[in-house]
């Protein structure tokens, strides 16, 4: 039995942050089953006027670079500039300050729990001012993004003044997560030269900041020389116009975080007021209304052809159907005629 959909309830529940309606509601823009698709719109549009005011943050890097270790302190940091001290876990704030979508490895084992983040983000976890949720993994990555920008909607109703999407910097998620959000984040680590680490370029040129991890003890020098050869090598891939900055930090010493959220709000400030940002945020819907109409025209052929899509599929496989015949023979079957 699924469970009873309560619009008015849930709507109330993220607005009081209460964080099993959140978890919930999050599970259910999640999900790709129709009638979750069609309560997932109506909360979204119950919602709409409540959205659009946080600071979206993307944070990549290599796995090992410190993403978690990073965020950990960075969260709490931005934590404190919205909520100052600490906040007792028996009488929680009314609202959320910050939102973490965690690229959690483990949570596509353990279906979503937040066990994975306990250790990876320990402070964080147990702060009932952030609220963090390992992202979805699996479909198409469009599908991914889509679900992860609705994501992000909700935590914003919730109060959250910024919303962290994490990404490990591998294949293309890190791609469509710099169309999700206003400011990219590229971890790097304290190496130099070559290592500047197998970092793709078209990461490099994705970032709006740069930051070196691990600063300190007998890493502090190498972190201050990878720091000098990523200035070089994006004031090559800037010519013309600003290169993002390259700040440095030790997250386990709380070095440099500041520096990096003061350098991150400056980054949105200066693109809100020459209008960027307002262009950009446009752009992003764009993106997000071609990859649901893709998924969902996808999933209708799947689900609507199933008959015709397993001869054709078959076609192709053999040899026997050329691949464009087969796409021209797929559209005239579909829409089905009723
Ligand atoms: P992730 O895979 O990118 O999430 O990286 P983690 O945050 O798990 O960090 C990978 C390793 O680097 C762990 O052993 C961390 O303890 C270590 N690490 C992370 N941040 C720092 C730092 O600021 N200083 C030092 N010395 N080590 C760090």
């Amino acid at each position: 039995m699924r469970p009873p959909f309560d619009l008015d309830a849930m709507v109330a529940g993220i607005r009081a942050a209460e964080r099993a309606t959140l978890g919930r509601s999050i599970t259910l823009v999640e999900s790709k089953h129709p009638d979750d698709r069609a309560h997932a719109h109506q909360l979204l549009a119950r919602l709409a006027p409540d959205t659009g005011r946080a600071h979206r943050i993307g944070i990549t890097g290599v796995p090992g670079v410190g993403k978690s270790t990073f965020i950990d302190a960075f969260g709490l940091a931005l934590c404190d500039l919205a909520a100052p001290g600490p906040t007792d876990p028996a009488d929680p704030p009314a609202r959320l300050s910050i939102g973490v979508l965690a690229d959690d490895p483990t949570s596509e084992k353990t279906g979503g729990s937040i066990r994975g983040d306990k250790t990876r983000m320990p402070r964080l976890a147990t702060d009932s001012r952030a609220f963090i949720r390992p992202s979805p993994a699996g479909g198409t990555l469009g599908g991914v993004a889509a679900r992860t920008r609705e994501a992000t909607l909700v935590l914003e109703a919730a109060g959250c003044s910024h919303v962290l999407i994490e990404t490990v910097g591998v294949g293309q998620s890190e791609t469509a997560v710099a169309h999700l959000v206003d400011t990219f984040v590229l971890l790097a680590l304290p190496g130099a030269g070559d290592e500047l680490q197998g970092i793709k370029r078209g990461i490099m040129e994705m970032a709006d900041l740069v930051v070196v991890t691990k600063a300190d003890g007998e890493l502090e020098r190498p972190a201050h020389r990878a720091a000098a050869h990523l200035r070089a090598a994006l004031r090559l891939l800037h010519p013309a116009g600003e290169p993002p900055e390259v700040l440095v930090t030790s997250a386990l010493e709380g070095l440099g975080i500041a520096e990096v959220l003061a350098a991150a709000d400056a980054h949105v400030a200066r693109q809100a007021l020459n209008g960027k940002l307002a262009a950009q945020r446009a752009g992003q819907n764009l993106r997000w209304l071609w990859a649901l109409v893709d998924e969902r025209v996808r999933d209708r052929i799947r689900h609507e052809l199933a008959g015709e899509l397993a001869s054709i599929e078959a076609a192709v496989e053999s040899g026997a159907l050329p691949v464009l015949a087969a796409v021209d023979r797929l559209l005239t079957c579909w829409p089905p005629a009723h």
